[in-house]
């Protein structure tokens, strides 16, 4: 197993290749810029390109699960022989004063679902969310209450960086807690036997025919597929979202005891589990 802070390659990674059956799980977060919806300039391909690599590298490394951060209109990535779904988080939910979502996709060689536990409540106070072009923006906060607010500590160090690159990276990071919590999710990761996530990808359980797990989740499908069926062309991601929320509103018409059949999703995307929100992307199913 390999630590966090060891620098094990500090090279291109479209020239890393790993060994395989080395390590347990792959992460990265990748450029989202293209697929952001605050993007006003012209695609670049870096995030496309990088996803590629990502998937490469996963393919190579053979790990027992891979975790891919980016924002949540990024294409599907379907890695063979893995199990796909979606994780939205938002950082408000974890304790963080910020109304931040970030966006997971996630997948297990053997199905496993992680189950992420949130923080309740959600805090009362709300503060502006700590951005990447913070550092030149004039009555920018200090860098020890920047820090503070994505939940690291107020001497938080980055050696060698400019006070530029220092704001762009704890800007563009994942609030402490959130990493925190998605890391304990796939620590403790399950079999889904006996229940399923929620549809609306926030990855809470729900049992029974429950389809989704809160009125806010049902509202949160509801307002993906009226926009999915404005913004749908060109966005693969939109449109399939608009044919598994329309199944997830259709089969739980009502939160509690919804008439539900998901087998319309099961059975789209060949899901081999009794799980609804987890999607196997192989033609050859795990052992
Ligand atoms: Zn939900």
């Amino acid at each position: 197993m390999v630590r966090g802070p060891d620098l094990i390659y500090g090279g291109d990674m479209a020239r890393f290749h790993a060994l395989p059956g080395r390590f347990d799980g792959v992460i990265a977060g990748t450029p989202c810029q293209d697929d952001s919806r605050a993007r006003r300039s012209a695609p670049t391909g870096d995030g496309d390109r990088a996803r590629r690599q990502f998937a490469q590298a996963v393919t190579e490394a053979i790990p027992a699960w891979w975790l891919l951060e980016n924002v949540p209109g990024v294409p599907e990535l379907r890695i063979e022989g893995y199990s796909w779904l979606r994780i939205d988080l938002d950082a408000r939910d974890f304790g963080s004063t910020q109304r931040r979502l970030r966006h997971f996709q996630y997948g297990h060689a053997r199905g496993l679902v992680p189950i992420v536990t949130r923080r309740r409540p959600a805090a009362l106070k709300e503060s502006p969310c700590c951005m990447a072009s913070e550092a030149s923006r004039p009555g920018r906060r200090t860098w020890a209450d920047f820090c503070e607010l994505q939940g690291l500590p107020r001497d938080f160090e980055l050696p060698g960086m400019t006070l530029t690159a220092r704001y762009r990276a704890v800007g563009n990071g994942v609030h402490l807690a959130v990493a925190r919590a998605i890391a304990a999710a796939i620590r403790e990761a399950r079999a889904p036997v006996g229940f399923r996530l929620c549809a609306c990808d926030c990855a809470r359980v729900v049992y029974g025919r429950r389809v989704l797990a809160t009125a806010a989740c049902r509202k949160r499908v509801q307002r993906r597929r009226d926009s999915a069926g404005v913004t749908a062309p060109g966005s693969v991601t939109a449109a399939a979202s608009s044919v598994t929320d329309q199944a997830a509103l259709s089969a739980g018409a009502s939160l509690s005891e919804g008439n539900s059949s998901p087998g319309s999703r099961q059975g789209r995307d060949r899901d081999p589990s009794p799980h609804s929100a987890i999607r196997f992307f192989s033609e050859h199913p795990p052992p």
